[in-house]
């Protein structure tokens, strides 16, 4: 076994996917440690709260069978933001709101019950709605930050991209200095290399896409992101985001091409998941 933990820091495991099949790929190929992130289940919208109940539990049972299978497992839940304007157009947006904050609520309990490490994925809508929408997308992220900030807990982000929004990084850091949310904690997943800088330079955290190029442009720039695959276990689009494997096959890879020494590894591995999810990846048991 590799000396240093190898994190995926943002995977879904779908019980009508593949999960035992990814999961065993994950630690066939050296990887160690697994951040579950919550994924709508069905096909339509949610629209009862007790929907969100179950869907929520969906994931925490996902952690566990990572865990049962060896994997260093943890998990986060919250509402879809892409699910709101579905929701909008099935229930008006007041109640639409108000199903989506009252969800962020259930996923604050389960994060007391210590059934989660923190929220996710949650934050804004990443295709073309209007400004309305994304408004309310941002009292819902308000109310995951404050929560997750009392609790001292990661938010993983879901958002439009900074091309689409070239102020993204500036709104997510004062919506996290609103929410006394420690930048840190908020991590702005399915980052490329550019939008790892630009959540850096706001002193936000990334998670990165763990493709060999992005790999190769961090490491030689000498910035360390968390990395993912967002691998969706969908087994009508097998392999996406990235094949479940991906983290551990490309820190090899890293590794071999004198990319990645020690120092990095430990930055990479070890130093980084502890400043953004607070996980301690040295901590075997
Ligand atoms: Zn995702």
């Amino acid at each position: 076994m590799n000396a240093f933990p190898i994190m995926d820091s943002h995977i879904h495991l779908d019980p009508k996917g593949g999960p035992v099949k990814a999961v065993e790929r994950f630690l066939d190929a050296g990887g160690t440690h697994l951040v579950i992130v919550h994924k709508p289940y069905s096909k339509g919208p949610i629209l009862e709260l007790s929907d969100y109940g179950t869907a929520f539990k969906t994931t925490v049972k996902m952690k566990d069978l990572a865990c049962s299978m060896g994997a260093k497992a943890n998990c986060v839940v919250g509402p879809y933001p892409g699910e709101l304007p579905h929701q909008i157009e099935a229930m008006g947006p007041d109640m639409a709101l108000e199903l989506q904050l009252s969800a962020v609520g259930l996923a604050l309990d389960m994060l007391d019950s210590g059934e989660v490490l923190g929220l996710g994925e949650v934050g804004r809508v990443h295709f073309p709605v209007a400004p309305e929408v994304q408004n309310l997308c941002d009292k819902v992220l308000i109310k995951a930050m404050e929560g997750a900030s009392r609790r001292k807990a990661p938010v993983v982000l879901h958002t439009e991209s900074i091309t689409s929004n070239e102020n993204l990084m500036a709104h997510l850091g004062e919506l996290c200095d609103r929410a006394g949310l420690s930048r840190e904690r908020a991590i702005k997943h399915y980052s490329d290399p550019k939008t790892v800088r630009s959540a850096f330079d706001m002193g936000l955290s990334a998670s990165m896409l763990c493709r060999k190029d992005h790999l190769r442009e961090i490491l030689e720039r000498g910035t360390y992101p968390l990395l993912e695959t967002d691998f969706i276990d969908d087994p009508t689009r097998p392999d996406v985001v990235l094949p479940p494997d991906s983290v551990p096959k490309k820190v090899r890879w890293a590794i071999e091409a004198r990319l990645l020494d020690d120092d990095g590894q430990y930055e990479l591995m070890v130093s980084v998941p502890m400043r953004a999810y607070g996980i301690d990846t040295l901590c075997w048991s």
